[in-house]
């Protein structure tokens, strides 16, 4: 078993990696750290009255002691490598410093999703990106490293729009969505903002969901990556009152169209490396496509394929763009903790880990 630590295990991702890393059959948590009002209480007293899973806290890290994130050392003791679910505004640095002190880094937070030279994964569509790895430890001269996850909301509609990419070439998308209040961490959005309530503004969200996708479908030109500019996106991002699962209706144009079938077969046969490897978070069915009219449905199916595969549904034809479809992905399992575990496993199949 690889010992593994997490950054901000106290948050609403962290004990989703807690939750998501129990039984797991490569990785083990070994080292937890949060905040210093959290730091030297034991995970379960550090989490009291404010753990959210819906799984009880897994025995073996309810008396680990949490430590506070300047334990650099400490970590690297406990730990081959860690998941980062820290506060975006401190994320920067102490990635950083994690990195450089030998201990990798697999991160979910926004803090270094635009530096050149740190892969952004989704395994299923740039699994090739980890290439920059040793780049990036050149460049910097660490022995560690930093992946990092998209944003949570990308991955309702990339993977959908990422098989069809690959014959039709995207040339532009409109993009609403609709995102869960876990999504703000806790506590988040307050009940009184948000009940009875639709807030037409998450801050930053609508930038990330326009970038984020050119860098992912980018390339490596020399020690860093250039975007894949050849499409533009327009997102529209919400916060609604739904606890998990971020919702997203997107209408689509291709450079070629492609017809209704063409769609559906590909979603439908849609594999990657991860499912190639079988990979132990991998979905079997990354995209699954639901035929009745009013699917995808955020209760119904956030948690299609362990909370890690994206559900898409009324495909029908664009009045102004060509296709239209609802997608559906949960944002704290694929969208977070889980897609940072997929990462994890991917790096350790190709023997970054070791
Ligand atoms: P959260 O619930 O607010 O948790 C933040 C975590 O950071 C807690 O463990 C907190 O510890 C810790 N922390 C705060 N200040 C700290 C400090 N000075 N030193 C060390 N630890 C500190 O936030 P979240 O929703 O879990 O999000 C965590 C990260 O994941 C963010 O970067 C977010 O953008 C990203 N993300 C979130 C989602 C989602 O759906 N929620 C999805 C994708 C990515 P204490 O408990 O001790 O305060």
């Amino acid at each position: 078993m690889i010992p593994v630590g997490i950054l901000g295990a106290t948050g609403m991702v962290g004990q989703r990696f807690v939750q998501l890393l129990e039984n797991h059959p490569w990785f083990e948590v070994k080292h937890v750290i949060a905040s210093p009002a959290s730091a030297g209480k034991s995970y379960k007293d550090a989490v009291a009255g404010r753990w959210h899973m819906p799984k009880d806290m897994p025995e073996d890290v309810k008396d680990l002691i949490v430590r506070p994130v300047d334990d650099v050392k400490g970590a690297g003791k406990n730990c081959r490598f860690v998941f980062s679910a820290l506060d975006s505004d401190i994320a920067k640095d102490w990635e950083e410093k994690y990195a450089e002190a030998g201990i990798p880094v697999v991160s979910n937070s926004s803090a270094h999703r635009h530096t050149d030279d740190v892969p952004m994964l989704i395994p299923e569509i740039n699994h090739n990106h980890t290439d920059m790895i040793p780049i990036q430890k050149k460049n910097r001269g660490w022995q560690g490293f930093i992946v990092v996850k998209p944003n949570c909301s990308l991955q309702s509609y990339m993977t959908p729009l990422f098989a069809l990419h690959r014959k039709f070439q995207l040339k532009k998308a409109v993009i609403t969505t609709m995102q869960s209040v876990s999504g703000a961490g806790h506590p988040g959005v307050s009940s009184f903002d948000i009940i009875d309530n639709i807030i037409p503004y998450i801050s930053g969200e609508e930038l990330k969901s326009e970038v984020e996708p050119k860098k992912i479908l980018g390339r490596i030109e020399g020690s860093k990556f250039v975007h894949d500019n050849s499409f533009e996106i327009s997102a529209h991002c919400n916060r609604v009152g739904t606890v998990d699962g971020h919702m997203a209706c997107v209408s689509v144009e291709f450079e070629t169209r492609p017809e209704r079938e063409e769609i559906l077969k590909i979603w439908k046969e849609f594999r990657s490396l991860p499912q190639q490897l079988k990979l132990p978070s991998a979905p079997e069915q990354p995209i699954i496509y639901r035929e009745e009219e009013n699917r995808p449905q955020t209760r119904l199916d956030r948690d299609a394929g362990k909370g890690m595969a994206v559900t898409v549904g009324r495909l029908r034809e664009c009045n102004v763009l060509q296709w239209r479809f609802a997608g559906l992905s949960h944002n704290t399992i694929r969208g977070a903790a889980g897609g940072g575990i997929l990462n994890a496993e991917l790096l350790k199949a190709k023997g970054y880990l070791n």
